[in-house]
């Protein structure tokens, strides 16, 4: 799908990029969760660590 406006393609990486993985059973969550929301650990970590520049 492409998106011509960099502006609305920058935010759409961004929401892609922006979730968190939890560290029990790998499933992922809103980038603001605290728990998972499958199995509720709180043992969550970021995605993007260290994002890459394209
Ligand atoms: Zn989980």
């Amino acid at each position: 799908m492409p998106i011509e406006d960099p502006f609305k393609r920058q935010i759409a990486m961004r929401a892609l990029l922006r979730y968190k993985i939890c560290r029990e059973c790998g499933a992922r969550n809103f980038y603001g969760a605290t728990k998972c929301r499958r199995c509720k650990s709180k043992n969550l970590r970021p995605k993007h660590e260290k994002p890459k520049s394209r």
